[in-house]
């Protein structure tokens, strides 16, 4: 394992890319995600504390990380976050984006935007109201769209809204979401449902492929695809032909996009994790509350991208869902 130089795996991908989870809990309990109830969450003391977060962000960029994403479980339902955005953004990242559920981003965009947070990601699975409710199980259709529009005033753009799609039930919304593109400039994703559901409920055919989100699209309004500048980006990004709109695919599961993968995740309580599928776990947190040095830190980082799997092998006989799911894991 090289000790200096990018954070770099055995297969030459080097890690730019670290999205931090500030807390597992979160206020809605979306169907392909958490469990209605009964999920345990984390005690406080056992989360990563801000100075903590901010101490391992700046180690990860002395090895070459240049963006962040902070995420959860819900980010904005931590105490304080914004205080935590104005740490890191004082490292200066060139990039530093959320993913939120968008319940509390109406009332905190204009603080995020101050403190230095550069754009969002708001997930939205429906744009009926009830159906809304039925896959989230909490929360209201008026007020994300409503945290949409603050958040663009606010200046966090460009916008993405991502959608998981889940086949029979939100599906007949495709071109309904396309026209949000088209309408709103805003960048719509359409993501395939992972096996990371708490309810352990995922099936393959409950999936939407990206391939056909693509051909059901494009038989209304022609796509074209972007040439992507950044490699290592998730989504596929096509534009309508028209010239009105842009909307991205993350087909994670059936066009996997391992072989370019650059992420690396924290989890809430410390623990670094090199695939959303994988088990391996790396803590930082002893490093962190033991006394730890700066190299110590490094060489935790640099140990758990290094022991990174080529891919996540989620279409391979063998796979097993990795024992978190995505709200403990950060997604
Ligand atoms: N609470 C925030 C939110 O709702 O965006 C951030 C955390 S959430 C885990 C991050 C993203 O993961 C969301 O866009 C959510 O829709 C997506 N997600 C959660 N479970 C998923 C699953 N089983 N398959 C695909 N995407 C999932």
């Amino acid at each position: 394992m090289p000790l200096h130089g990018p954070l770099v795996d055995r297969y030459g991908r080097v890690h730019r890319d670290l999205r931090i989870s500030v807390t597992d809990r979160c206020n809605l309990r979306c169907v392909y995600c958490m469990p209605e109830d009964g999920l345990s969450f984390l005690p406080t003391s056992e989360l990563l504390t801000f100075d903590e977060i901010t101490r391992l962000a700046k180690v990860a960029q002395s090895l070459g990380v240049t963006a962040l994403r902070i995420t959860g479980g819900e980010p904005l339902v931590r105490k304080g976050l914004p205080s935590l955005i104005a740490r890191l953004s004082e490292l200066g990242f060139d990039d530093l984006a959320l993913t939120t559920n968008g319940t509390e981003l109406g009332r905190l965009a204009g603080s995020l935007a101050s403190a230095g947070l550069r754009r969002v990601n708001v997930s939205c699975d429906s744009l009926r109201p009830e159906r809304f409710a039925s896959i989230r199980r909490r929360g209201n259709l008026t007020v994300v769209l409503d945290a949409m529009n603050a958040a663009e005033a606010a200046g966090l753009t460009p916008l993405k809204v991502n959608v998981v799609l889940l086949r029979g039930q939100n599906d007949d919304e495709i071109l309904d979401f396309a026209s949000l593109a088209r309408d709103t400039g805003r960048i719509v994703r359409f993501i395939e449902f992972m096996p990371l559901d708490a309810d352990g409920a995922w099936e393959r055919d409950r999936l939407v492929p990206g391939r056909e989100v693509f051909e059901r699209i494009s038989a209304v309004w022609p796509l074209e695809a972007i040439s992507e500048s950044d490699d290592a980006a998730p989504a596929e990004r096509f534009r309508f032909a028209d010239g009105i709109g842009e909307i991205g695919l993350i087909s994670s599961v059936t066009e996997p996009f391992c072989g370019t993968c650059n992420r690396l995740r924290l989890t809430a309580d410390g623990a670094l994790r090199n695939c959303l599928f994988s088990d391996d776990e790396h803590t930082v947190r002893d490093v962190l509350r033991n006394g730890g040095t700066d190299a110590e830190l490094s060489l935790v980082l640099r140990e758990a991208v290094w022991a990174k799997f080529p891919g996540h092998g989620i279409n391979e006989p063998g796979f097993l869902r990795p024992a978190r799911s995505m709200s403990m894991i950060g997604g």
